[in-house]
């Protein structure tokens, strides 16, 4: 069971003003934080970040969406972390995400989704270190 995931509150999330009460739906669920950071990735970064979906059809939309302004990346612990905070977000669209979900509630489109979650240990161990030096991370 790991310990540690990776999200990032996305552009949308943080323009409406939402990353306070996400981050205190985070912390409420039980995550601590032990690295956050907020800044603006450049389309270049978000399309390295985002490059597993490279051939997909929305990955233009997805770069241009993710570089349009400032995002929170943050690493977060508890115990079974990836799949207890991919429970949290919800489902990628939130049409389909569950009552109480972040996307659920936050979300307004599948691209404009809010917020990132890892879906596997390595990636979160990959994510965390595109965006923090081990010096970084508590
Ligand atoms: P996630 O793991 O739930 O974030 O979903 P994916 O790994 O499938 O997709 C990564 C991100 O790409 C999503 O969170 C969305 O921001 C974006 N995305 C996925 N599908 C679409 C789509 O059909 N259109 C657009 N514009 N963006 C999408």
């Amino acid at each position: 069971m790991s310990k540690r995931t990776f999200t990032m509150i996305k552009p949308d999330a943080t323009a409406k003003g939402n990353t306070g009460a996400i981050l205190s739906m985070i912390n409420a669920a039980g995550f601590r934080i032990v690295a956050m950071k907020m800044l603006h990735l450049s389309a270049e970064k978000a399309g390295e970040f985002y490059g597993v979906h490279r051939e997909r059809p929305f990955f233009g939309e997805l770069v241009e969406f993710m570089s349009q302004g400032p995002i929170t990346a943050a690493i977060l612990e508890k115990d079974n972390a990836v799949e207890d905070f991919r429970k949290l977000i919800g489902a990628t669209n939130p049409a389909q995400a569950a009552e109480g979900t972040i996307r659920k509630l936050y979300a307004a489109s599948i691209g404009e989704n809010a917020v990132h979650g890892s879906d596997s240990n390595e990636n979160a161990l990959i994510e965390g270190d595109f965006f923090f030096s081990k010096l970084e991370q508590f």
